[in-house]
């Protein structure tokens, strides 16, 4: 890291810092060091080895504690104002460090003259749990994992992690509203149906239905009004987009306020002969292809979707269905992790918890209201 590129002496491998204070000696402020050389891998951890470390230090010329310091400025968070966030209010990049408030690095805006903390417009703000926890949660709730699962596993409590999980959700359809899921090239679109789900709350009185146990299966057979129909899209070797409407099979002008402005003009629609599709082609300038008129399965079939539709049945299968009013939020979810959530993973972390002129502080009230499937 510092030193010789070719060949590194001494490589700084973790710097943590030494309580919150501001740095007063700047060495000191360094709880622990592993020194990695060549020969040995040597860890400061207390004053005797700090005296141990000082030591060492003096004797390296001072190009080398020069770029020491620099490096653990860098992983102290105190380097230069380079790596300020931009403020979040102005965008302007003339940021200061103003001390800390409720233990997080308070900035301050030269261009504006507000005051931002390193959690401001995320989905962070005003909340407990520190940035790891956030991730975590993230990532598990990428990966389809249970929320009692991340609750138990992060020793936070189901509540805690309830609200945790569906501002996430919340920030993951913000990002689709802003970048707007486009299926162009060729597209295959179709419905799944989920059976629904009044779980986390009682059954209502003017429900269709008594009530169901888990793992249950519909009382009557077919699609009845037990389903929620789950519209889907996917362009092939592209995005995919998933939301619902209503229980039945949709209308055209379902399906109208669900595609449109997400599947480009010219781009060959590919569905299984339900007319309402037909409308499409004069909502989004498309065209629909009848798969099942059409001789070639080769080219002409709904593999593609179908494949999307078992990934959200499993998923659906493994939480135990979920709450038919959160549904639209689970959507956005299998729509973002149906293809590479892995790799997706870090940008999404970067989007919904860093500092940005977006505001992404949902309420516990949003959680409760927004975006709420109302069938
Ligand atoms: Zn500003």
């Amino acid at each position: 890291m510092f030193l010789k590129k070719e060949k590194p002496e001494f490589e700084m491998v973790l710097v943590r810092k030494w309580g919150d204070g501001k740095l007063k000696s700047r060495l000191w402020d360094i709880k622990f060091v592993t020194i990695k050389s060549s020969k040995r891998r040597m860890t400061f951890m207390d004053d005797d080895n700090r005296i141990k470390l000082a030591d060492l230090i003096s004797k390296l010329p001072q190009e080398a504690v020069d770029a020491l310091y620099k490096a653990a400025a860098s992983l102290l968070g105190t380097a230069s104002n380079k790596d300020n966030p931009a403020c979040p209010y102005c965008g302007g990049h003339h940021v200061v460090k103003n001390g800390h408030k409720c233990g997080k690095q308070e900035y301050l805006c030269r261009q504006c003259g507000k005051t931002f903390v390193s959690t401001t417009h995320t989905l962070m703000a005003h909340s407990h749990q520190p940035k790891q926890v956030w991730e975590a949660v993230l990532m598990d709730t990428l990966a389809g994992d249970a929320i009692d699962y991340s609750a138990k596993q992060l020793e936070v409590s189901h509540d805690c992690v309830f609200y945790m999980r569906h501002k996430i959700l919340l920030g993951l359809h913000g990002l689709l509203e802003e970048t707007g899921v486009c299926l162009g090239g060729v597209s295959e679109l179709d419905e799944t149906f989920v059976l629904d789900s009044y779980k986390g709350g009682s059954l209502p009185e003017d429900a269709a239905r008594p009530a169901r146990r888990h793992g249950a299966k519909a009382q009557k057979r077919g699609i009845s009004d037990e389903y929620v129909c789950i519209c889907t899209g996917v362009e092939r070797k592209g995005d995919a987009i998933a939301g619902s409407i209503n229980r039945a099979k949709p209308s055209s002008r379902e399906l109208g306020k669900m595609f449109k402005g997400h599947i480009k003009e010219g781009t060959l629609v590919l569905c299984d002969g339900l007319k309402s599709y037909l409308a499409l082609e004069k909502d989004t300038g498309c065209s629909v292809k009848d798969v099942t008129k059409e001789r070639s399965g080769k080219f002409f079939n709904l593999n593609t979707v179908n494949n999307f539709h078992s990934f959200i049945k499993s998923r659906y299968k493994f939480y135990r269905g979920v709450a038919t009013k959160y549904l639209n939020r689970y959507n956005d979810l299998f729509s973002i992790a149906y293809r590479q959530a892995r790799e997706k993973a870090g940008q999404l972390c970067n989007q919904l918890l860093e500092v940005s002129s977006i505001n992404r502080n949902y309420t516990n009230r949003d959680v409760k209201m927004r975006g709420l499937l109302d069938i």
